[in-house]
């Protein structure tokens, strides 16, 4: 019959009592012997325990005391436990081996951070692009050692989505991106990944688009200008040739439009941040664009604003007027005849938005997330017949990015379309405490051209 070791022991237990009893009631030492049976049980049980202990005290991987009964039980469950920990152990090591092997190899160093900051591990491209060393810098925050005042203000944000690239604090030359990834219970990972390459490469790109503009700019302006003469010149140019200087001039005219809007997006791409922020006065902006485009539209498109005077923005006016002049000037161009565009500058909870809505051709849906890509056209031909470049949209995008502001765009083919730049609470400044910055006077793309 198989018993359970407890039944066994009380089994036990009960034949010592009766087996002493009985040999009490023989000698007549009844309590003398019931006595001695439990000092023998109990000092049974004390041996027991103190191999118990020797065993745990000693080498785990020893096998247990042989034993029966209860106490056989007790050693067996022990050591199955013992077996099963050690199993997952050496697993767990094994994981962890592996993981540590893993991102050692990895070419992007990776800092593990604890819930208050302090750095826990890192492989050795931290040690490499970062210059921390182990295990001194183990248990430090990681503000004492990345001071970079973008990184830190990164860090403080706790908005982590992007990586943001700074110079690499201990080589002048190498460029670092460097990003925070949380995980598990306020654990966050910093990855940072040397981008030197790449951001060489970006740099020649724009370099190369910028001195490309800047150097077709000249000989284009000379064309032009022959152009212009042989256009204005009744008797120079032979009469069959009227029709081709005509249609020269105007690709020229095209071909330095995109220069010049080539040469606005290079100069917007090539400055991190604006170059001065000072109050400007949207309203007054808006009125401005209101008039210019109401001559350019000749009364065949209306043009009206409505603005809140009392609100401006901290920013680069030229930009800002580079990205709502072209807003304004696409509403127009791809408005009909007897439509309407309207500008607005108003609050819109804590954000300011300008508006520009008309009742023009409007943009299928599919169309709407690829707008501000370069060179992105809904219908090439008719933009090229408007004197449009492909670049508009392109220049809002990088302007409104610069000062934190988004584009929204709505719109509904056939009925009209709606772009919203929004910008955030920060970047609002009140315009009743503030003259308009008269250095900062904007300059507008048709200016630029
Ligand atoms: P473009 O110089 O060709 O106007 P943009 O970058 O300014 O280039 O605009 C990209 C495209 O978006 C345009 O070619 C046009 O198809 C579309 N688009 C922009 N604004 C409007 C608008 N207000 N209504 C309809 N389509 C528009």
């Amino acid at each position: 019959m198989n018993r359970s070791p407890w039944t066994e022991e009380i089994l036990r237990l009960a034949g010592i009592l009766l087996l002493a009893a009985i040999v009490g009631l023989v000698l007549d030492a009844f309590t003398l012997s019931l006595l001695a049976a439990v000092s023998l049980y109990l000092a049974w049980h004390l041996y027991q325990q103190h191999r118990l202990y020797q065993w745990v005290s000693a080498s785990r991987s020893a096998h247990p005391p042989e034993s029966s009964g209860l106490w056989g039980a007790i050693f067996d469950q022990f050591y199955r436990m013992q077996r099963r920990n050690k199993k997952r152990k050496s697993r767990l090591r094994t994981i962890v081996r592996e993981f540590r092997q893993s991102t050692a190899a990895m070419p992007d160093s990776t800092v593990v951070l604890d819930a208050n900051n302090r750095i826990v591990w890192f492989n050795s491209a931290a040690e490499r692009l970062l210059r921390f060393r182990t295990p001194v810098d183990i248990g430090q925050h990681i503000l004492n050692l990345v001071r970079h005042p973008e990184f830190v203000a990164y860090f403080n944000n706790g908005m982590y989505d992007e990586p943001i690239e700074v110079d690499s604090p201990v080589a002048s030359d190498v460029r670092l991106s460097l990003q925070i990834i949380p995980y598990g219970q306020d654990q966050r990972l910093l990855i940072a990944r040397d981008v030197t390459q790449l951001h060489r490469l970006e740099k020649i790109r724009r370099d190369f688009v910028a001195n490309a503009s800047h150097e077709l700019r000249t000989p284009l302006t000379v064309i032009t200008g022959y152009l212009d003469t042989l256009r204005q010149d009744d008797g120079a140019a032979a009469e069959e040739w009227r029709r081709p200087v005509q249609e020269m001039h105007r690709q020229a005219e095209r071909m330095r439009r995109i220069l010049e809007d080539l040469l606005l997006l290079s100069r917007l791409d090539a400055q991190p941040d604006p170059a001065r922020d000072a109050p400007v006065d949207i309203a007054a902006l808006a009125r401005e664009l209101c008039r210019d485009n109401r001559m350019i539209a000749d009364g065949q498109v209306q043009v009206h604003c409505e603005t809140d005077p009392a609100v401006g923005i901290n920013g680069a006016a030229s930009e800002l007027q580079s990205a709502f002049s072209n807003l304004v000037q696409n509403a127009v161009k791809y408005t009909s005849e007897g439509g309407e565009v309207s500008i607005y500058w108003f609050r819109d909870g804590e954000d300011g938005c300008f508006e520009v809505v008309d009742t023009g051709i409007g943009i299928p849906p599919e169309h709407i997330p690829r707008l501000t890509e370069r060179f992105y056209r809904v219908d090439t031909s008719r933009s090229r017949s408007r004197g449009g470049t492909g670049l508009g949209l392109a220049i809002v995008r990088h302007a409104l990015q610069r000062h934190d502001a988004t584009l929204e765009i709505e719109s509904q083919p056939g009925r009209g379309s709606r772009f919203r730049c929004r910008f955030p609470a920060a970047r609002l400044v009140d315009m009743a405490g503030n003259e308009q910055d008269e250095a900062a006077t904007p300059v507008t793309r048709a200016e630029a051209r």
